[in-house]
């Protein structure tokens, strides 16, 4: 492949239409924050605002994303966003297997631009295509691993905190783990 650049990323995805979730966008949702971040938080998919704006977590889970981030000490902007589906789901529905399929190279790409020494993700669809397909939220969300030199965890969705407020407390305590570990290696 010749030398990746943003440019064609951009290209390649404001062009697709390589599943069934092309039909009903309004916009493809690509990412959001710096290009030149050392840790990347990913997503399932976009939601209606997201799928609106053109921009991942601008939501009202967006809006507590960026309220964890703050808590955390990180301004929203200094982080890399994205999803595993650039183009929204109908009803918020879960992304299905096919289409994550039709759609992970293109985070591939971008995790190949960015480089990041972090990845964090965000909810269950995320941790099991990024970091195990066995992948149990409740239970495995706050551990770390290190995969090719990078450090990887998964913490709850920021919807599934607006849903439950028990997983407020645990959702917290893994930001500030993220926290520590960025400070530590970044
Ligand atoms: S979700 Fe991904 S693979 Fe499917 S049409 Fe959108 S950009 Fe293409």
């Amino acid at each position: 492949m010749s030398e990746k650049s943003w440019e064609q990323l951009e290209e390649w995805c404001l062009n697709c239409y390589r599943c069934g979730l092309s039909q009903g966008r309004h916009n493809v949702v690509i990412d959001r924050g710096s290009r030149q971040s050392e840790i990347m938080f990913i997503g399932e998919g976009p939601g209606e605002q997201e799928d609106l704006q053109g921009r991942p977590f601008v939501g009202p889970a967006g809006q507590l994303f960026d309220k964890l981030l703050v808590a955390a000490g990180f301004a929203p902007d200094e982080v890399y966003v994205a999803n595993i589906v650039k183009c929204r789901p109908p009803n918020n529905r879960d992304p299905r297997e096919e289409e994550q399929q039709a759609c992970i190279n293109y985070l591939r790409y971008q995790t190949a631009l960015i480089k990041p020494k972090i990845i964090i993700c965000l909810g269950r669809i995320a941790a099991k295509a990024i970091i195990d397909r066995d992948f149990k939220i409740t239970k495995d969300r706050g551990r770390w691993i290190q995969r090719k030199g990078v450090w990887m965890m998964a913490t709850f969705h920021p919807s599934a905190v607006l849903r439950d407020e028990l997983k407020k407390r645990p959702v917290w305590e893994d930001f500030k783990s993220i926290r520590m570990k960025f400070d530590e290696i970044c």
